[in-house]
């Protein structure tokens, strides 16, 4: 957004008027005032503000014909589609090929949607990408939802907060450069002049103005700018969740498909953000119709191989977490080691205590509950129950193994007499080894 004048002499002028307005400013204004005054980019905060201002003033003076309505609607669609598989998944992240022809249409298309140039867009964007959720992204969104959104547009970064990246490649495509070099007049004829020109073939010129041109950029600034705020807050995290992107299905009506975002910032130069063929990504399936005209190639598309490793991964993440919340009982090699004996002289002073498979469990709280009632439990205290317990009287269900588990307070030693026939040694044998 910008202004760009073309020529070297041109831009000395705007060089020499910058330094001396703030040499001005510098003189005049207190020394805070000064540094904060030089934070903000004032070229962003008054175009911004006046496009909101624009449409709120016109909205009230101009009346909407349906006609302007169905075509600011119409030519919203074109420009949102050259900003996500125009600046987004073909400049940002070569996530296919275009030919030339569609190159210019997406380029000229994303001029009009008053996001500033293709090489400016694209480099911060991929900086989002590489540094996410730290003070190198520029619209990091651990600054809060407000500042990722548009707050960002309002300070100068000086290439201090956006981090560094390789964009050699833009610097090598004829059509960023092209864009770049004219990009004010093809924003001005592609922003307002073509969309007021087209409603005039209807007598709504002022409609064109406010409609079709003013609150068709303000609307497609917030859409899009939803795929920095609210794809960073709201949905789920289906690939990875150490970093804020989400996936969910109102930003992608929002964004013709960008929602995806937690897949998108997982595989960014797959060309595709929606993955299932419910997925809401138009963006997506205009590319592939591209495709087959001949007029895309190359589409990376990554291998289910990989989605789905990362899926599994953050699902057993997940469980992970959740079975960390649940109380399992102690592991085996944090109980104390117990002579046989001692267990038999335990119960002889009164503790309630069983071995099944080597484990000692007591079973004070749990006699009066268990479901085979009492005297069962009582007939096998102080004695090895695991034939028991595995099948001889009843094979207890998962759910009775896993309260069991709760109630292990020590372990067998094995005996070392070479009594290979004593039970509760191979039954203690068999414990350890689980
Ligand atoms: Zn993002
Ligand atoms: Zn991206």
């Amino acid at each position: 957004m910008t202004p760009r004048k073309s020529g070297a002499g041109a831009d000395q002028r705007t060089q020499t008027f910058r330094i001396s307005f703030k040499r001005t400013l510098a003189a005049y204004l207190p020394a805070r005032m000064y540094l904060r005054y030089k934070e903000f980019d004032w070229v962003n905060i008054i175009f911004m503000t006046g496009m909101h201002l624009a449409v709120c003033v016109g909205a009230f003076r101009t009346p909407f014909q349906l006609k302007t309505a169905i075509w600011m609607c119409l030519y919203d669609y074109l420009i949102a589609l050259s900003l996500t598989a125009g600046y987004h998944r073909l400049w940002s992240h070569r996530s296919y090929h275009a030919c030339l022809a569609l190159r210019i249409c997406l380029a000229t298309l994303g001029a009009g949607s008053f996001q500033w140039s293709i090489k400016w867009w694209s480099y911060k964007h991929r900086a989002h990408h590489r540094y996410i959720d730290t003070d190198l992204d520029p619209y990091n969104a651990r600054k809060g939802l407000l500042y990722s959104h548009i707050g960002w547009l309002l300070f100068k970064d000086e290439g201090k907060r956006a981090g560094k990246i390789d964009a050699a490649d833009l610097n090598e495509d004829p059509v960023v450069i092209w864009q770049q070099r004219n990009y004010v007049p093809l924003s001005l004829l592609a922003g307002i002049v073509f969309p007021s020109l087209v409603a005039s073939l209807w007598n709504d010129l002022p409609g064109g103005i406010v409609y079709a041109s003013c609150l068709r950029v303000v609307f497609r600034w917030h859409m899009t700018f939803c795929t920095n705020s609210l794809a960073h807050y709201m949905g789920e995290q289906p690939f990875d969740d150490r970093h804020s992107p989400r996936n969910h299905l109102f930003t992608a009506l929002l964004t013709l498909g960008e929602g995806y975002h937690n897949f998108h910032h997982e595989f960014p130069n797959d060309y595709r953000n929606g993955i299932e063929w419910y997925d809401y990504d138009p963006t997506k399936w205009s590319i592939w119709i591209w495709k087959q005209l001949g007029w895309a190639s190359q589409l990376n598309q990554i291998q289910v191989n990989e989605t789905e490793k990362s899926r599994l991964q953050q699902l057993q993440k997940r469980l992970d977490n959740k079975r960390a919340t649940l109380i399992w009982g102690p592991d085996l090699d944090e109980l104390p080691a117990i002579e046989w004996d001692t267990y038999v002289e335990e119960v002889k002073n009164g503790a309630r205590l069983l071995v099944i498979e080597g484990v000692v469990h007591d079973v004070t709280e749990f006699m009066a509950v268990h479901p085979g009632g009492r005297a069962m439990i009582t007939a096998n205290i102080g004695k090895d129950a695991t034939a028991m317990f595995r099948g001889e009287v009843y094979n207890h269900s998962n759910a009775a193994n896993n309260l069991l588990s709760t109630m292990r307070v020590g372990v067998i030693i094995p005996r070392n007499d070479g009594d290979a026939g004593d039970s509760h040694t191979s039954a203690v044998s068999t414990g350890l080894s689980r």
